[in-house]
C-alpha cells in the first residue's frame, strides 16, 4: 500500500515564506516591550476594517471572545433566545448559553450547511432577542433574508464569520451585514494568528465605543468601572503577525478556490449520492476555510484516507442539540434531521492555499480507489 504524506492542514508551507518577515516584525514588537493594545493593535485593526469594508474594527483576544462581547455589549442575558445553528463549532450556542441566554436551534441546508432561513421565522417568539448566523467553513448564509427577518421583528443579529473572513454574500463581506461579527485568527483560519485572536466589526459608532471600554473589564476612564467587562484584548505580537498575512488572504482564498475546482473535477465521477462535493450558491463568494464532501461511507472512507496518509477531518461528529451540555435545552433526536445526518456523512477534505495539484489528484484518485 502506498504512504504518501497529505496533511489536512500544513502551516509550515506557509510560513516558509514569510518567515524572515515575520521574525522581524517580532523581534521589533520585542524591542518595543509593548504588548498588548497599543499601536500596532490600532494600525491593524485600521486594516481590518478597510479590508473588511466596514467603520469600525475591534482586536479582540479570540473568535470566542468576539462572540461573548458582542452578546455582552448588546445586552443579551437571561430570558432571551438567540436563533442560531446547531450544526457549528461549540463556540456559537456555549457563548449563548455562558450570557445566559436560550440557544434556539434551526437546521441547516443540506447542501450548505448554513442555518436554513426558511426555518427561522417559525422559531420567533416574544423572547427572541437576535439571530446568530453562522458562515460554515467559508461561505455565508443568505444574509438578505436573514436581514429582512431581523428588521420585521426587531432582532438584533450577531453573525459568527470565524470561518469566512473575506466571504461575500451578494457581494458584500461577512460580518458587514449584522450589528457586529465576528472572527477568529485561530492558526487553522484562513488568516492564522500565532496563538489565539480573534475580531469584532461593527458599523454602529455607540456599540463599538461600548465594546472597546467592556474590552479592558468596563474601565473608563482607567480604574472607574460603570460596566461589567473583561479582560478581551488583543496583543500587539499578533497584530503585527496578522497584519503581515493579511496582504496575503485575497491570493490564499483564491487558491482554495482553485483547490475546491480542481476536487470537484476529479470528484465529478463519483456523483451524488455516493459522493456529494460543496455547493457554493450563486450569490456566493466562498473563501473555502474547509472543502466538505458527504458520502454515506464516511467512516470507512476517513480511515482507508488515513491508512494511505491523506489526512481528513470530521466537522462536526455532534450537532450541537446532541450534546451531554445541551441536554438541558430539551431536544431530541430527530429535531434537526438534516444536522444529524451531515454529523454522520461529513468529511473535511485537505484545501489549504499550499496544497499542489499532484497532491489533489492522488487525494482524488485515492477516494476514487476507495469507492
Ligand atoms: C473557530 C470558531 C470559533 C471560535 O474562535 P476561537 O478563536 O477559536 O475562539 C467560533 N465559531 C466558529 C464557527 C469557529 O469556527
Amino acid at each position: 500500500m502506498e504512504k504518501h504524506n497529505i496533511p489536512l492542514l500544513d502551516l509550515k508551507r506557509q510560513y516558509q515564506p514569510l518567515r524572515l518577515e515575520i521574525e522581524n516584525a517580532v523581534k521589533q514588537c520585542l524591542s518595543s516591550q509593548q504588548f498588548i493594545l497599543g499601536p500596532e493593535v490600532e494600525r491593524f485593526e485600521k486594516e481590518m476594517a478597510e479590508y473588511i469594508g466596514a467603520p469600525y474594527a475591534l482586536g479582540i483576544s479570540s473568535g470566542t471572545d468576539a462572540l461573548l462581547l458582542s452578546l455582552m455589549a448588546l445586552d443579551i442575558g437571561p430570558g432571551d433566545e438567540v436563533i442560531t445553528s446547531p450544526f457549528t463549532f461549540f463556540a456559537t450556542a456555549g457563548c449563548l448559553a455562558r450570557v445566559g441566554a436560550k440557544p434556539i436551534f434551526v437546521d441547516i441546508h443540506a447542501h450548505t450547511f448554513n442555518l436554513d432561513e426558511r426555518l427561522v421565522e417559525a422559531a420567533i417568539t416574544s423572547k427572541t432577542k437576535a439571530i446568530l448566523p453562522v458562515h460554515l467553513f467559508g461561505q455565508c448564509c443568505e444574509m438578505s433574508a436573514i436581514m429582512d427577518l431581523a428588521k420585521k421583528h426587531k432582532l438584533l443579529v450577531i453573525e459568527d464569520a470565524a470561518q469566512s473572513l473575506g466571504a461575500k454574500n451578494r457581494g458584500i463581506q461577512a460580518g458587514n451585514f449584522g450589528d457586529t461579527g465576528c472572527y477568529s485568527f485561530f492558526p487553522s483560519k484562513n488568516l492564522g494568528g500565532a496563538g489565539d485572536s480573534g475580531l469584532i466589526v461593527t458599523h454602529n459608532r455607540d456599540l463599538y465605543e461600548k465594546m472597546k471600554i467592556l474590552r479592558v473589564h468596563g474601565s473608563h476612564p482607567k480604574y472607574y468601572h460603570s460596566l461589567i467587562g473583561g479582560n478581551f484584548r488583543l496583543d500587539a505580537l499578533q497584530a503585527v503577525i496578522l497584519s503581515i498575512k493579511l496582504k496575503h488572504l485575497n491570493t490564499w482564498a483564491e487558491q482554495r478556490n482553485h483547490n475546491a475546482r480542481l476536487y470537484n473535477q476529479l470528484l465529478q465521477d463519483l456523483p451524488s449520492p455516493v459522493l456529494q462535493t460543496p455547493t457554493i450558491t450563486a450569490d456566493n463568494y466562498s473563501v473555502f476555510n474547509q472543502y466538505c464532501i458527504l458520502t454515506e461511507k464516511r467512516d470507512k472512507l476517513k480511515e482507508y484516507l488515513q491508512e494511505r496518509g491523506v489526512g481528513t477531518e470530521i466537522y462536526y461528529p455532534l450537532a450541537l442539540h446532541e450534546q451531554e451540555c445541551f441536554q438541558y435545552l430539551g431536544y431530541r433526536q430527530g429535531d434537526f434531521p438534516i444536522s444529524e445526518k451531515s454529523t454522520k456523512e461529513i468529511l473535511a477534505l485537505p484545501i489549504f492555499p499550499e496544497l499542489q495539484a499532484d497532491e489533489i489528484n492522488i487525494v482524488a484518485n485515492t477516494i476514487k480507489q476507495f469507492f
